[in-house]
């Protein structure tokens, strides 16, 4: 490990909102930006070391930050680090999705195009289980290289990262604190075309029932319930549509007309209209159909340990 003093990259009292995607959220008391491995590995030391309470965000496109931001230090995973293997790629889980599938297509490698258009980093998609169209990064993961306070570094395979739907290990005990560090990506040599093919394919999903990637957003706000709705499973986003929250609004958050379950900060909301917006949604659902709504999005209280909360 390359030694430098990991103090002087330490910032304080950052405006962190431009690390959500909602754009909103106060400030960090203290702020690194590690954009190396050598550096996140460095960072997790440090504040294991000092117990300094900390939050790892990658892409922060899944994340609800407060209007009165951290006490603590907020870690950005910029770490973006790709390595070509005959039957895998092995990336830093701060590589974005995006900077994955234009390696894929560079070296032809098949199997992770159905993540094209995922906005977020590798270490967000594992953490969560991201998916589309009936995939899941689960199935392409074959090991994730680990960092804990109790065991350091350490290593898990796919099937002890215990994935579920959008759910892990990590996310499961998110109390432990572990991060992922890197990935081992199950994929194999492809034909081009194909590889382009599926690509496009999946972007144009995306493009037809999604919101621009530019709005300020986190997605899908809510998961999917299991509770069924007169014997069917319906979708958050149909549930919404059907009890009219295109209408609702809490100042400048408001819902998309193009996807009922994604939440807009449409130029100047803060954390709580959104929260508001959100917990009225929910309400309304729950209200007309007797289904109760889980966020998705992860809302990060300002205090330590920042335990996602329910709303
Ligand atoms: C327009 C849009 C479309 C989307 N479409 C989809 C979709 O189709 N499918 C889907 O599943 N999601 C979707 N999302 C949600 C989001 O993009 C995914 O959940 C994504 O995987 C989050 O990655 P991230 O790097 O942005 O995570 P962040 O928002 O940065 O973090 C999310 C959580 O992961 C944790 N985390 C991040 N990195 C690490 C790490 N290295 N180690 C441990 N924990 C970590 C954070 O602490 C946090 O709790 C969409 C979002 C947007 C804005």
């Amino acid at each position: 490990m390359i030694m430098f003093n990991i103090e002087q990259y330490i910032l304080k009292n950052i405006d962190i909102s431009n690390y959500s995607s909602f754009h909103t959220g106060g400030k960090a008391d203290l702020f690194f930006y590690a954009d190396t491995v050598e550096k996140l590995k460095s960072i997790l030391s440090y504040v294991f070391k000092n117990s300094i309470p900390f939050f790892v965000v990658g892409g922060g496109t899944n994340i609800l930050f407060s209007d009165k931001g951290l006490r603590g230090m907020l870690i950005v995973n910029a770490s973006s680090e790709i390595e070509l293997f005959e039957s895998n790629i092995k990336c830093s889980s701060g590589v974005k999705i995006e900077n994955l599938m234009a390696f894929c297509l560079k070296h032809s490698m098949a199997g992770a195009e159905f993540l094209t258009g995922l906005p977020g980093t590798i270490g967000g998609a594992i953490y969560g289980n991201a998916g589309a169209n009936g995939f899941e990064i689960a199935n392409i993961i074959e090991e994730v290289e680990l960092f804990s306070n109790e065991k350091g570094i350490f290593s898990c395979d796919a099937k002890c990262m215990n994935f579920s739907y959008r759910n892990s290990i990590l996310k499961m005990n998110e109390d432990k604190k572990v991060i992922s560090i890197s990935a081992k990506l199950n994929l194999n040599k492809g034909n081009i075309e194909e590889i382009k093919s599926k690509m496009k394919k999946s972007m144009v999903g995306r493009v037809k029932s999604h919101p621009s990637k530019l709005v300020n957003s986190c997605g899908c706000f809510f998961k999917n319930p299991s509770q069924l709705l007169n014997g069917e499973r319906i979708s958050a986003g149909k549930l919404l549509d059907l009890v009219g929250a295109k209408n609702i609004r809490v100042g400048d958050a408001c819902v998309s007309k193009k996807h009922c379950n994604f939440l807009i900060n449409e130029s100047n909301a803060s954390s709580s209209d959104i929260i508001e917006l959100a917990k009225k949604l929910k309400d309304i659902v729950f209200k007309n159909t007797g289904v109760v709504l889980e966020n998705e999005v992860r809302i990060i209280s300002e205090e330590p340990p920042f335990l996602s909360v329910n709303i």
